[in-house]
Parts: C-alpha cells; sequence; structure tokens
C-alpha cells in the first residue's frame, strides 16, 4: 500500500509529535510515523515523565521523613511497589491518551510501524513482525527519530545491570545499586531508589557530578548525596564486571577507588547515542557526523534541501523542550514562515535532591572565553521562605556583562529551581540587566524572591544581605 503525503515526521517523540502537530495547524497534509503503538516517544514512555513521576514520590518520603525534626512524625512509609508502578502507569498513559486525541483533532495520520528511507522521497514501513506494510512518499521529510542509551563496550546482556528504562521499570527495590555515570540520569535515579530504601553508590568518571554545571551548584547536591549514599566515587571508571549468584562484582579503578564491591543491581547512563543508524539514510542521502549526529542549519535543515531534522538526533543537549522548540521551526519552515532557532538559551535541570538547574552561560564557560562579568549569589540561609520549608542548603545565581549589564546566565539550586530558572531565562531572552530584575517587585515571602535578590547584589541595592561597603 502507497501513501502520498506533503510532509513525513518519522518519530512520535516531543520533537516529532510537535512539528507533525505545528505542520498540520498550518496546512500541511501531515504523516507521523511512530515504531511503537504509542506517542510520546522517551520523554513521556520512558524519560521525564515516569522519571518525575517517582522523584516527586521520593519528595514526599523525604519530606515526611524530615519533617520529624519538626515536631510531625510519621510512620516509616510501606512502599506498594506494583501500586507505585500503576500509577506512574497511569500518568503515562493519561498522557498518551491525550496525545493520540491531538493527533485526531488535527487530522494527522498515525502510521505505527519502524520506518526506512528507501530514497530520497520514500519511507518504508514494517510493522512489529518484520513485514512492509506501507511505502509512504512524501514532498518534505522531518526526521524525528531521537536516541538510545549509550552501552559500556564488552558488557555482558544480564537483567542486573540496567538502562534507565529498566531502572524506570522498578521490578523491585535492590539492597544495593551501583550507578555508573554521574549525570542527570545516574543522579535522578539514585535519588528515587535511595528514597525506596537502596543502599546508592555512584561512580562517575570526571571529577564532578553533573559536569557542565558550575561546581559551586553542584556541590550542595554532592553535600547531601554523600550523606545519603555508601559512597561517591569521581574520576573512576570500572574496569571489570564479572556476574556471581550473589550480585554483580564490580572492580573500580581511580583516585580513591576501593577494591572489587558486589552490588545487587548496576544502572549505566553515561550518555545517549542518536538513532541515525536504523534509518538507512544512506539511501536518502542523508549526511550524518562522526558521532553519528544529523548536522543541520538553523532552519532545521539537513543536507537535502526537502528533509529536516530535529530533537536528540541533531545533537546536544539532548533536551524534550530543544526537541519541541526545534520541530516548530521545522514545521514553519516548511510551511514558508520565517523561522529559525534563535534561542539564546536552552535551560536544563536536574530533578534531584535538592533540584539542580542552569541556563544561558556558565561561569566555567564565561571564564573560559574571556567574558568580563558581574556575579551574584544570594544564599538560601537568607531567604524566610527557604527556612520556612527547611531547606538552606539553596543558591541563586546570576550572572551579567559587566560592560553592558545584561543577564548572560544563572543557575539555582534548591527545591524548585527547574520552576524558578524559567524567569531568568525570559530576563536573558528580553535583553533584561540585572537592574530590571532588582526593580520587579516579586512575591514575599517566595523563592522567586531570591531571584531579585541576586539581582539586587549584582545592583549593588541589596538590603536583605549586609556585604558591607565597597
Ligand atoms: P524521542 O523522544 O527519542 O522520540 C523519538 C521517537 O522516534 C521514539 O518514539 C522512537 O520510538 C521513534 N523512532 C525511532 N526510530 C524510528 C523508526 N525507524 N521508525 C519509527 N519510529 C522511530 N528531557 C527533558 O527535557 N527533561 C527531563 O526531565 C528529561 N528526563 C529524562 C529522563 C530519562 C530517563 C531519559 C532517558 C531522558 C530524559 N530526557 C529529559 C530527555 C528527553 O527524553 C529527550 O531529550 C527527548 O525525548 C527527545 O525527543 P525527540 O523527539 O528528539 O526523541
Ligand atoms: P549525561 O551525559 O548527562 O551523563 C553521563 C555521565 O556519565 C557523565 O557525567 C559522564 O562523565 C559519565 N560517564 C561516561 N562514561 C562513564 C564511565 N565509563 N564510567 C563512569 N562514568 C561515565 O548522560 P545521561 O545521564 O545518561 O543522560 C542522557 C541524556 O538524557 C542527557 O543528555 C540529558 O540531557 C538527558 N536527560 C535529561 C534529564 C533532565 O533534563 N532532567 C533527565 C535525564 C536525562
Amino acid at each position: 500500500m502507497t501513501v502520498q503525503t506533503e510532509v513525513l515526521v518519522l518519530g512520535g517523540g516531543p520533537g516529532g509529535y510537535t512539528a507533525a502537530f505545528r505542520a498540520a495547524d498550518l496546512g500541511k497534509k501531515v504523516t507521523l510515523v511512530e515504531r511503537y503503538p504509542v506517542l510520546g516517544g522517551v520523554c513521556l514512555n520512558v524519560g521525564c515523565i515516569p522519571s518525575k513521576a517517582l522523584l516527586h514520590m521520593a519528595q514526599v518520603i523525604y519530606e515526611a521523613r524530615e519533617s520529624a525534626a519538626r515536631g510531625v512524625v510519621f510512620a516509616d512509609p510501606e512502599i506498594d511497589l506494583s501500586k507505585l508502578r500503576q500509577w506512574k502507569e497511569r500518568v503515562v498513559k493519561t498522557l498518551n491518551k491525550g496525545l493520540a486525541g491531538l493527533a485526531g483533532q488535527r487530522k494527522v495520520e498515525v502510521i505505527y510501524g519502524t520506518g526506512r528511507f528507501t530514497a530520497s522521497n520514500t519511507l518504508e514501513v514494517t510493522d512489529e513482525n518484520g513485514s512492509q506494510t506501507k511505502t509512504i512518499q512524501f514532498e518534505q521529510a522531518i526526521i524525528a527519530a531521537g536516541s538510545r542509551p549509550v552501552k559500556l563496550p564488552g558488557w555482558p546482556e544480564d537483567p542486573r545491570i540496567m538502562d534507565s528504562t529498566a531502572a524506570l521499570a522498578l521490578e523491585e527495590v535492590p539492597e544495593s545499586l551501583l550507578v555508573v555515570g554521574g549525570g542527570v540520569i545516574g543522579m535522578e535515579m539514585a535519588c528515587v531508589y535511595h528514597a525506596l530504601g537502596t543502599k546508592i553508590s555512584v561512580v562517575e568518571l570526571t571529577d564532578q557530578l553533573l559536569p557542565g554545571a558550575d561546581p559551586d551548584l553542584v556541590k550542595p547536591l554532592h553535600q547531601i548525596a554523600s550523606k545519603r549514599y555508601e559512597a561517591i566515587w569521581l574520576n573512576t571508571k570500572v574496569t571489570a564486571v564479572e556476574f556471581q549468584k550473589k550480585g554483580v562484582k564490580v572492580s573500580l579503578e581511580g583516585k580513591g577507588a576501593p577494591d572489587a564491591q558486589v552490588f545487587d543491581r548496576v544502572l549505566v547512563a553515561v550518555g545517549r547515542r542518536p538513532n541515525s543508524d536504523l534509518l538507512n539514510l544512506e539511501a536518502a542521502g542523508i549526511a550524518t557526523d562522526e558521532r553519528g549526529f544529523i548536522p543541520v542549519d538553523d532552519k532545521q535543515r539537513t543536507n537535502i534541501p526537502h528533509i529536516y531534522a530535529i530533537g536528540d538526533i541533531v545533537g546536544n543537549p539532548m533536551l524534550a523542550h530543544k526537541a519541541s522548540y526545534e520541530g516548530k521551526i521545522a514545521a514553519e519552515v516548511i510551511c514558508g514562515e520565517p523561522a529559525a532557532f534563535q534561542a539564546l538559551a536552552i535551560p536544563a535541570v536536574a530533578y534531584t535532591d535538592p533540584e539542580v538547574a542552569w541556563m544561558g552561560k556558565t561561569e566555567m564557560e564565561l571564564k573560559q572565553e574571556g567574558v568580563e562579568y558581574e556575579k551574584g549569589v544570594f544564599p538560601w540561609a537568607a531567604s524566610g521562605r527557604a527556612l520556612t520549608l527547611g531547606r538552606r542548603d539553596g543558591m541563586t545565581k546570576l550572572l551579567s556583562d559587566k560592560k553592558t549589564g545584561r543577564i548572560l546566565g544563572a543557575g539555582i539550586v534548591g527545591p524548585h529551581a527547574g520552576e524558578l530558572i524559567a524567569e531568568t531565562v525570559l530576563a536573558l531572552e528580553m535583553g533584561a540587566d540585572a537592574e530590571d530584575i532588582a526593580l520587579t517587585i516579586h512575591p514575599h515571602p517566595s523563592l522567586s524572591e531570591t531571584v531579585m535578590f541576586a539581582a539586587e547584589i549584582i545592583d549593588g541595592s541589596i538590603t536583605d544581605l549586609y556585604l558591607g561597603k565597597n
């Protein structure tokens, strides 16, 4: 069977469904191909949403525990794993249903099956049994086929070695878990399993957790994690794994690394790689770089003029909000709108306890680039709202251009940092300077005030701290 369409979208994740919906809203006949029987991609099905549902429950457990010191004592939680799993799955299913509904309302034709290019204007779709079901002839295409977890070379398959998808499936609460990779996935999943009762150890190749974020932002997370977890080994790597009856024996190499240790399970969270090798891109003449990413210009165009690419498959940062932003651009360019990737900042959030969020330039980048900058750091120990939450460990940092005063970057660590960072992204996009934020009335008492206080520090008008006379 042959299907003719104006716009083919390959992949139904946040990049793909956003692109499909936008192109349909702008009047195109759109066909969306997804290999799994639901829309939502990694983010909705095995990423952002299930992880955040579990992280919410982790936070409830931590807060209940910490309440004891404030005179409200709860009993130890009883974990009904199957109910917790069901709740997480219900959240996902609700959103799956919502997406299917949104596709239907827009008359986006969704074809479930695995797509491979056969030429620069055709895609072959096979069903789950591998038999060819449809050939799609398209005028223009948007590739949004995402990414998958990196595997460590030479590691044998064993159910006790988990990737993020297996970890989110929450098969059991193991007694001990080694997290390989102290990046976002590693630290978020460590938080979930620790709250549920697992003893956590983390091994990270570089010299800090969440590499890429400024060290001062990561410090409060590291401090809490060091208290809660059995061990955090930095500058360390796994050199051998051996499967034993009692668990997985892991050998480590690095500064301070212990002798081989045995863990019930191991989570490998060492990054993700693009799915470009699964699409037969050569048949369409689409180029990839040495890491498998599809190079695109600011209009999301690949080297083939009528084929676009978006999301994880075009490169870092691999984030859902970057994928959907790019999806809109590709759709709008196809529909003749004057769109291009012009975002100045893409926020990043680790939904750990405490949350760590940053956007724009980091301080490390400004130093490397030799940019002259001013810094305002407001410690949450001086925030009334933070103290009412029992959280004095956070901080809000603003970075501005010394010459123009414009906001260049921001970092926040503490509960709800992921919500608070959005104000700073808007400030940067609007070309605001620190004074603009300092002169904006923020509600009291609120964590959002800490953004204003950090701006007041740069502005020299802070009264909530005494910084002495210059
Ligand atoms: P994907 O979501 O990967 O979607 C690609 C789709 O294409 C998939 O549905 C796939 O089945 C389909 N596909 C692939 N090949 C084919 C083919 N040949 N034929 C048909 N269909 C195909 N990001 C955030 O911003 N915030 C978070 O909190 C966050 N948490 C995460 C937690 C975890 C555990 C993980 C793993 C990721 C998380 N991410 C988060 C990252 C986020 O999930 C990705 O950046 C995002 O899903 C990328 O969207 P995408 O549309 O590019 O690709
Ligand atoms: P990551 O790149 O964030 O972290 C991987 C970590 O593993 C790095 O710290 C790296 O130094 C370390 N590492 C690499 N090889 C190692 C080795 N052999 N031994 C020990 N450590 C090693 O990747 P991730 O955590 O797997 O996440 C993948 C992607 O998913 C990221 O790009 C991220 O943007 C996205 N994601 C985002 C969120 C969020 O936005 N909250 C949550 C989860 C995932």
